[in-house]
């Protein structure tokens, strides 16, 4: 595969090398503390205070913030974000899939497919830099643009070159968005959601070796595991309707009938990762993600977007009403957050006691607000 591929590069397994040492990399469970034994709630705000001092003592500022901690627990997660580096995260080996600029658009999608990543650092080897990212939104973004019929073949998915790609879409193209290891998961965090996008790289600035790509799921998923020894803030114990988070009106949905090339257009032009698919009465059937666009690639099937969303869908292990995660807007915000943790998804659908469709609440909904917002209300 690679041979065949001579601009495309692939590390694989990368050892890391830490600047100094830090805990466990593939954090599968938070550090035992006392608290679980003691499990009063002054004490869990005492040892975390004592964990985030052993994690942060390079900085005096983060000590003076964590010692007034108590009076304001809003703000423990932004603190506790804060006090770790993007290098706390980063597991000890992961695959990370890099492209040449000048690597073919349709060999580039299929590669992603092939190393099952969803998305890629791009190396312009003229600029000796990174420029962007190569994402599904882009393989949805050549599509849309691209597709006329069923009969029609779309030449430029096999003509262009990332590079030629990139030059027709100059205007809507983001400016490549990144982070070094050394710095905090509170700026991952704020980077993620104030440029909109869902793929932050994590470069070496002193090398500018790219080692790993953060996502809001993986983030989410690291500070869930050490929830249950910081102070819990009194949002968490509110609902999603009283809190007013995620989206409560105005939910873009689709239908099992929907073309699939009019689900494209919705995903671009509403800016959305994922449309609820109901029954004629809004009750929900089904979930239809970007994620699931790649499958057009993997299973070659790109040139016919006339098909409907069930068709599309066919493809997935698990359908239908029973496989979607869902919520109610009348739960706690700490009810929602485990539910989404452990589903593995990027946004949970909520939904009525009838099965309605009545919002969406997705990881960056909830990062905003839980470690974000607080932060900049301060
Ligand atoms: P997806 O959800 O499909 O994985 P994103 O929503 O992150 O992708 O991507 C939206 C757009 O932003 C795409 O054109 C993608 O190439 C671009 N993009 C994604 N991540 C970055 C980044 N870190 N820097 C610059 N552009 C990015
Ligand atoms: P990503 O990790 O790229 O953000 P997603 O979480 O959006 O990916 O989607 C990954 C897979 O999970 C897709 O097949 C998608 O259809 C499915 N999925 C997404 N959201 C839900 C949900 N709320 N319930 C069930 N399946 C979902
Ligand atoms: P995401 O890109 O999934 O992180 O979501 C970005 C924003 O869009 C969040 O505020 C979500 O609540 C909202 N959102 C996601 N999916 C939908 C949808 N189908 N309809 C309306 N809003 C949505």
């Amino acid at each position: 595969m690679v041979s065949k591929l001579p601009l495309f590069i692939m590390s694989l397994l990368r050892p890391k090398v830490s600047p100094r040492p830090h805990p466990s990399s593939e954090p599968k469970s938070a550090p035992p503390t006392m608290a679980q034994s003691l499990g009063n709630e002054h004490t869990h705000a005492m040892i975390y205070k004592s964990n985030l001092m052993k994690l942060s003592q390079d900085s005096d500022s983060d000590k003076m913030e964590i010692e007034d901690l108590e009076d304001n627990i809003d703000l423990a997660f932004g603190k506790f974000m804060r006090a770790h580096k993007c290098y706390d995260l980063i597991p000890t080996s992961a695959k990370l899939v890099i492209f040449d600029t000048q690597l073919n658009v349709k060999k580039a999608f299929f590669a992603l497919v092939y190393n099952g990543v969803r998305a890629a650092p791009l190396w312009d080897s003229k600029q000796q830099d990174y420029v962007g990212m190569l994402t599904i939104t882009d393989f949805i973004n050549i599509l849309k643009m691209y597709y006329k019929s069923p009969l029609v073949k779309i030449d430029e998915l096999e003509d262009h070159k990332i590079d030629t790609w990139r030059d027709l879409f100059k205007t809507q193209q983001k400016k490549f968005v990144c982070i070094d290891p050394d710095e905090s998961l509170f700026d991952a965090v704020k980077r993620l959601l104030e440029s909109h996008v869902h793929r932050l790289p994590v470069i070496e600035k002193a090398t500018g070796n790219a080692i790993y790509i953060l996502t809001h799921k993986r983030i989410l998923r690291y500070l869930y595991l050490y929830m249950k020894d910081l102070p819990s803030p009194g949002f968490m114990s509110q609902t999603l309707e009283e809190l007013n988070i995620g989206t409560l009106k105005n939910v873009i949905t689709a239908t099992k009938e929907t073309p699939l090339i009019k689900a494209l257009n919705l995903f671009v032009q509403h800016r959305i990762s994922a449309l609820p698919v109901t029954d004629n009465q809004g009750k929900i059937v089904d979930i239809y993600a970007k994620f699931d666009v790649i499958n057009l690639a993997a299973e070659k099937t790109y040139n016919n977007l006339d098909i409907t969303i069930e068709q599309a869908l066919l493809h997935r292990d698990q359908q239908g009403v029973e496989s979607v995660a869902r919520c109610m807007a009348t739960e706690t915000l700490k009810s929602v957050i485990e539910r989404i943790v452990k589903a593995e998804v990027h946004r949970l659908v909520i939904v009525n006691e009838k099965d309605t469709v009545t919002g969406v609440i997705s990881l960056s909904d909830i990062l905003k607000y839980i470690v974000l917002r607080p932060m900049e209300t301060h």
